[in-house]
C-alpha cells in the first residue's frame, strides 16, 4: 500500500506482493492435499472394522444365530469391532481438536510416581497376556510432583506402555523410570526390549497414520495415531519428547517434565 515514486522501488513491491501471493496459494494446495490425504486415511481405517462387524452380523443373520456358541462368538467378535472404532474414533476427534487448537490443558500438580503405578495396573491384564512383564525402579517410593495436565499426561504413558506391549517380545520387559533433570525437570522414560523400529521409520514414527508394518501394526490393532497423539501432547506442554531405537533390540521413548516447586 505504500506509495512510492520511485519506479524501482514500486516493481520490487509488486514482485514481492505476487510472491506472496504466490506462497499463499502454495500453502492452500499443500493444506487441501494433507485434508484430502487425512480423509482418505480416515475412511480407510474405518472401513476394515466396519466391514468386519457388517461380516459378523451378516453370518448371524444367515443362520449363525440360531446356535448358541456360535452365536455367542460372532456377537463377541462384533462388539470387539465395535469396541475398535470407537477408539478410533476418540483419537481422529482427540487429533483434529489439537491440530485446531482447540485443547486447552488443565495443568495441576500431581504425582507422576502414583500415575505410573495406576497406568500399570490398567495395563497389567494387557502385559500379562503376552507375558510382559511391567517394571518400574522401586526406589521411587517418595512421590515427585510435576506440572502438567494429568489425564493427558496418563494417555502418552498409556501409548507408549500399549505400544511397548503390542510391539514387544513374549516374555519381554516394559520398564519406566523417573530421572532427575537439571533445571526442575524430570525425564520419564519407556523401555523395551521389543521389535525394535529401523532407523529409516524414526523421522516419520510421529505422523498421524504412520506404521512401520502395515499388516503387522494392524493386527496389533493400531490405527497409527497413537504417537501423533503423544506428539502433540508433549508439545502443548512445551516439552521435549525423543526416541531411540535399535532394530532387533528395542525401543526407548522419553519425555519431559516440569517439576513442581
Ligand atoms: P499404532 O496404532 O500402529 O501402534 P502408533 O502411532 O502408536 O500407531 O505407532 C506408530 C508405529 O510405530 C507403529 O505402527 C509401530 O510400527 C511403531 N512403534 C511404536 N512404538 C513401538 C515400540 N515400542 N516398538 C517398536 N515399534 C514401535
Amino acid at each position: 500500500n505504500k506509495i512510492t515514486t520511485d519506479m524501482a522501488t514500486l516493481t520490487q513491491e509488486i514482485d514481492k506482493y505476487a510472491r506472496n501471493k504466490k506462497i499463499e496459494i502454495e500453502a492452500l494446495k499443500i493444506r487441501e492435499q494433507y485434508r484430502k490425504e487425512f480423509i482418505g486415511n480416515v475412511s480407510h481405517e474405518l472401513k476394515t472394522p466396519l466391514f468386519m462387524v457388517q461380516g459378523y452380523i451378516s453370518t448371524l443373520i444367515d443362520g449363525a444365530a440360531e446356535n448358541e456358541t456360535l452365536r455367542e462368538k460372532y456377537l463377541k467378535r462384533a462388539d470387539k469391532g465395535v469396541e475398535r472404532l470407537i477408539y478410533i474414533i476418540k483419537d481422529l476427534d482427540m487429533i483434529t481438536k489439537f491440530e485446531a487448537g482447540d485443547l486447552r490443558l488443565e495443568v495441576t500438580t500431581f504425582d507422576i510416581v502414583e500415575l505410573v503405578k495406576n497406568v500399570f495396573d490398567l495395563l497389567e491384564m494387557k502385559a500379562s497376556k503376552k507375558k510382559i512383564s511391567l517394571t518400574f525402579d522401586m526406589e521411587y517410593k517418595r512421590p515427585i510432583m510435576v506440572n502438567g495436565d494429568k489425564e493427558r499426561i496418563q494417555q502418552v504413558l498409556s501409548n507408549l506402555i500399549v505400544n511397548s506391549i503390542k510391539y514387544g517380545e513374549i516374555n519381554g520387559t516394559t520398564e519406566v523410570s523417573i530421572e532427575n533433570l537439571i533445571k526442575n525437570k524430570v525425564i520419564v522414560r519407556v523401555t523395551d526390549n521389543g521389535e525394535g523400529i529401523e532407523k529409516v521409520h524414526i523421522p516419520r514414527l510421529f505422523e498421524r497414520f504412520y506404521r512401520v508394518d502395515k499388516s503387522g501394526s494392524r493386527k496389533e490393532g493400531g490405527s497409527g495415531l497413537g504417537l501423533a497423539i503423544v506428539k502433540h501432547i508433549i508439545e502443548a506442554h512445551q516439552e521435549k519428547l525423543y526416541v531411540e531405537s535399535e532394530y532387533g533390540i528395542g525401543s526407548e521413548f522419553s519425555f519431559t517434565l516440569e517439576k513442581a516447586k
